[in-house]
């Protein structure tokens, strides 16, 4: 090497390619991991099922739900269920609560088409489900791919039925239909996100009509029939039932070299898979550790379930509670002392599209975890901009554990934006950055991301929850 080459080396950021310089050991450890998560994926196609997949993983770790416990104690692990649809799960530190705690928080919601309260209809000798798309999806996209039906319909009595259909090979699946080509002539001249409304979103769910030929809406009837010989159901069941249709086809590993996941809901249970198994891996820590699994990322965090309702306020209060050190005001003081990581994904540079990105400044799959200093449209509005001191604190606990990172925007200034669960916890005076993995095709049916990022985030996130 030229002195000028070892001069740039020493002075030049470079961001390497993760793969470059790995260990078979290492590669293996990577694929293993992924696989486990890719099982994760596999299981927990709704905020739902992913609380609920969660929930187990802690159980057989060793936490313990927040109200079988009277008084806590450092090393004590401990989860909080908030409506079968976020959790938040803490490891009690031998340092007091009032110093601060770590998070990494990430969201288990992911964007989606929910069935409408009144959905069933029939028309011109089909049955169809009428959807409202939930979060920020391109319509087109979920048309023509098998999709299976998951959820929850609440009867009257409270009696709860889980619905999966579409997951099994034996099980039927259902579709969105689209136009022909020889006939779209006038569909393929509009604008792509007019190309198909939200109202031709129907699913296709039944064509044979029941009993006998007077009677109207017959393939409407049998539906009802079939649905209540198998769960006891009446029409009017679905105004108490959450019903949402996901992807049917499983997440994959991706490549002749297997180093990606392809997979739905990677947005953004890939943060959470690897928040989760971060948490796992601490025991004892100073610092009381913190992992928020969050509902209603993607429609702007509100209601009870949501980031923006108290009930995480309420968690923490209980841990201050339960470890009798609650006194006035020390909520407020707890959050001033803690520090976050938003684990949520990071739009990933895409060479087909690269106009949107701007080189220097962009997020790559393969090159590590990827920190968002701020999100927000236009000029920073409505973003959480994380102070250079607490970048440095991130920047230093990543580097001191050989943690491959990079930094990022949400693509070229005045392209688009977005933002995460970040603000909210920033507005309570806790220091927070973005932290997640870099994705492909986000918020479509099927999400790309990178091995090693998957595994370079879980070393990041079990790095910042020690430290
Ligand atoms: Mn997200
Ligand atoms: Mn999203």
């Amino acid at each position: 090497m030229s002195e000028t080459e070892k001069l740039k080396e020493f002075l030049f950021d470079t961001k390497k390619c993760g793969w470059d310089t790995l260990s078979d050991e290492y590669r293996h450890e990577i694929i293993k991991f992924s696989d486990e998560f890719i099982h994760f994926l596999n299981k927990s196609k709704t905020e739902r099922e992913a609380a609920s997949f969660i929930t187990e993983i802690l159980e057989k770790n060793g936490f313990v739900n927040i109200k079988e416990k009277i008084v806590l104690a450092p090393g004590d692990k401990i989860y909080y269920i908030n409506r079968e649809k976020a959790i938040y799960a803490a490891i009690i530190g031998t340092k007091s609560i009032e110093s601060g705690l770590n998070i990494v928080g990430s969201h288990i919601d992911s964007p989606r088409l929910d069935l409408k309260p009144n959905p069933l209809y029939e028309n011109t000798g089909f049955a169809f489900f009428k959807t409202h798309y939930y979060g920020g999806v391109k319509k087109y996209q979920w048309t023509t791919i098998p999709l299976a039906i998951h959820g929850v319909i609440v009867k009257t009595n409270g009696e709860k039925i889980n619905i999966s259909i579409g997951e099994d090979e034996e099980d039927p699946i259902f579709t969105i239909t689209d136009l022909l080509p020889h006939l779209a002539q006038e569909q393929m001249e509009k604008k792509l996100k007019d190309g198909i409304s939200g109202e031709d979103l129907n699913l296709l769910i039944g064509s044979i009509p029941f009993g006998d030929e007077k009677c109207p809406e017959r393939i409407k009837l049998n539906i009802l029939k079939i649905l209540n010989d198998k769960y006891g159901i009446t029409e009017r069941d679905f105004v108490s039932s959450e019903l949402e249709l996901v992807p049917a086809f499983k997440a994959r590993t991706l490549g002749f070299d297997r180093s990606m996941v392809a997979g739905y809901g990677q947005d953004d249970r890939v943060c959470a898979y690897t928040s989760l198994r971060a948490l796992l891996d601490v025991s004892s820590p100073a610092k009381t550790v913190v992992c928020i699994f969050a509902d209603k990322e993607e429609i702007g965090s509100m209601g009870n379930t949501g980031m923006e309702s108290h009930v995480f306020d309420t968690f923490i209060s209980e841990l201050l509670n339960k470890t009798n050190a609650n006194r006035p005001n020390l909520l407020d003081k707890v959050f001033c002392n803690s520090k976050m990581l938003s684990a949520d994904v990071d739009a990933a540079f895409d060479p087909i599209y690269p106009s949107v990105s701007e080189r220097n400044n962009a997020a790559y799959l393969g090159k590590g975890v990827g920190l968002n200093k701020y999100t927000g449209v236009r000029g920073k509005s409505g973003a959480s901009d994380a102070n250079a001191e607490f970048v440095a604190v991130v920047r230093n606990i990543f580097e001191s554990n050989n943690i491959s990172y990079q930094v990022s925007e949400l693509g070229k200034v005045d392209t688009g934006g977005g933002g995460t669960i970040a603000y909210i916890l920033a507005n309570k005076g806790i220091d927070v950055i973005d932290c997640g993995i870099p994705v492909l095709s986000m918020h479509s049916p099927y999400e790309v991301t990178s091995k090693f990022d998957i595994y370079e985030a879980y070393k990041a996130y079990r790095a910042f929850l020690i430290n």
